[in-house]
């Protein structure tokens, strides 16, 4: 259980470290903008839907190395997949990081996101982990709100 710790938290930091799908997108049809106050974490996420399939999306912003971990690797699970199939995903990932420690969780379909589900002992953590997925949330529903974690 520790070694699967110790991977987790590579992972997570070699995303921080090295975000996938930085920067500018061309061509985006939705953008989000979310602000965790609690951390500071900020992120400026823009999307390209075409046919309800997510074709590309990008991030910018600032944060924790939660927070840019979690954006990045939301945009390398999301890529191809349809609008609903990333709203499913987002409702699976914030169920397993509100899940009680030593409960089961859904890691066949979540698959890379589950390195998350250590932040499920640490609260302040799960709100640094749901941000890009409250952004993505808010930027697919075509609110302009400013995503915050609750
Ligand atoms: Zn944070």
């Amino acid at each position: 259980m520790s070694d699967l710790r110790e991977l987790y938290q590579e992972v997570i930091l070699g995303h921080s470290k090295s975000p996938r799908n930085f920067g500018k997108l061309e061509g985006a049809t939705h953008t989000g903008v979310g602000f965790n106050p609690l951390c500071g974490d900020k992120i400026h996420l823009q999307i390209r839907v075409r046919d309800g399939v997510i074709e590309a999306l990008r991030f910018e912003g600032s944060g924790c190395a939660i927070s840019t971990a979690s954006a990045s690797l939301m945009t390398e699970a999301l890529q191809g997949k349809t609008v609903a199939e990333a709203e499913a995903l987002f409702k699976k990932f914030h169920e397993m990081v509100t899940t009680p420690m030593g409960q089961p969780i859904d890691d066949a379909a979540l698959n890379k996101l589950t390195v998350f589900s250590g932040v499920r002992e640490f609260p302040v953590r799960v709100k640094c982990a749901t941000l890009a997925w409250h952004t993505l949330h808010n930027a697919v529903s075509e609110t302009s709100e400013t995503a915050k974690t609750e």
